[in-house]
């Protein structure tokens, strides 16, 4: 058995359609989206990764600005830069890269973030709205992947779906989706015990760690939905592909699987904000 591809360059360019032409409306209407993209530190992954959000804005006519702050800078500092942002009137959406150095504390940077301009999905409004089916911005990681998931008609209802990872960005708010959509979900994560046998018993996979190749492809089920969100250098992911390939019925590539769909959820989600503060 081959695997089918989940593509999400693909998805991803249907959605960028939707985007730029409901950014083009604004545009004409007198003012273009914009993004503010806070990037703390010069870790390369983490500059690749706003450097690529950054060309995607433009390319679909959303203006961006690009604050780019020192490693050494304390959390009082970055606190007062996203309080500024937020109280911002020509900005739209903000987004703090993850992760931000260690000496920082993430939260307290997250929460300066207004909720009206939480495009990433990474505040506790955000977080509780998604947690409790509410209207609210997503988490861009994990919502980009039931977006995946929906292009294909994965079915998620009653399946048993094992998410490995919990991190605050991806893996726990990826376990609340599916969960809002009726899968039964598992949690595994580095303390869990017995990773292989719990994958076997796996319909869905989200694996979501950042340790190349951690899920070998004889642990899965045959037939199993795998989604690899892990991206480590090298164009590597958390699964070992490509020799899943033949024993998962669907699987996301590393690149061009999650990583596409995180970027177009976040613009999306720019151009919704956007829309709001217009009164749309
Ligand atoms: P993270 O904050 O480091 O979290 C990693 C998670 O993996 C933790 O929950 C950790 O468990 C768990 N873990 C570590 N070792 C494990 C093991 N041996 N078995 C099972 N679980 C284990 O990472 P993250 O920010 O969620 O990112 C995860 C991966 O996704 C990275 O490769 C990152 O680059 C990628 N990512 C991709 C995108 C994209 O757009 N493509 C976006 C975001 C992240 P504990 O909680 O117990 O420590």
């Amino acid at each position: 058995m081959t695997s089918q591809v989940l593509d999400g360059v693909a998805v991803a360019k249907e959605i960028l359609k939707g985007v730029s032409r409901r950014a083009s409306v604004l545009r004409d209407a007198g003012r273009a989206p914009r993004l503010a993209t806070v990037l703390v530190g010069d870790d390369d992954a983490s500059k690749t990764y706003v450097r690529m959000k950054v060309n995607r804005c433009s390319e679909v006519g959303i203006e961006s600005v690009r604050i780019d702050l020192d490693a050494e800078i304390s959390t009082p500092v970055l606190v007062a830069q996203i309080e500024a942002l937020s109280a911002d009137p020509a900005i739209d959406g903000i987004l703090l890269q993850h992760p931000v150095p260690g000496h920082i504390d993430e939260r307290a940077a997250f929460e300066a973030i207004d909720p009206a301009k939480d495009v990433d999905g990474v505040t506790r409004t955000s977080f509780a709205a998604m947690a409790l089916g509410n209207p609210g911005f997503q988490s861009c990681t994990p919502g980009g992947i039931l977006r995946l998931l929906d292009a294909y008609e994965i079915p998620l209802e009653g399946r048993h779906a094992v998410v490995v990872g919990r991190s605050h960005i991806l893996g726990l708010p990826m376990g609340m989706l599916l969960l809002g959509r009726d899968a039964t979900v598992t949690y595994c994560h580095s303390r869990t015990r017995g990773l292989a046998e719990i994958l076997g018993r796996a319909d869905v996979v989200v694996a979501a760690v950042g340790t190349p190749e951690l899920v070998r492809a004889r642990w899965l089920k045959p037939g199993a939905v795998v989604v690899d969100a892990g991206y480590s250098a090298g164009d590597r992911g958390d699964v070992e592909q490509p020799a899943a390939r033949e024993v998962a019925g669907w699987l996301s590539p590393v690149p061009g699987g999650v990583g596409p769909m995180t970027i177009a959820m976040l613009l999306e989600q720019t151009v919704t904000a956007a829309e709001r503060r217009a009164g749309g």
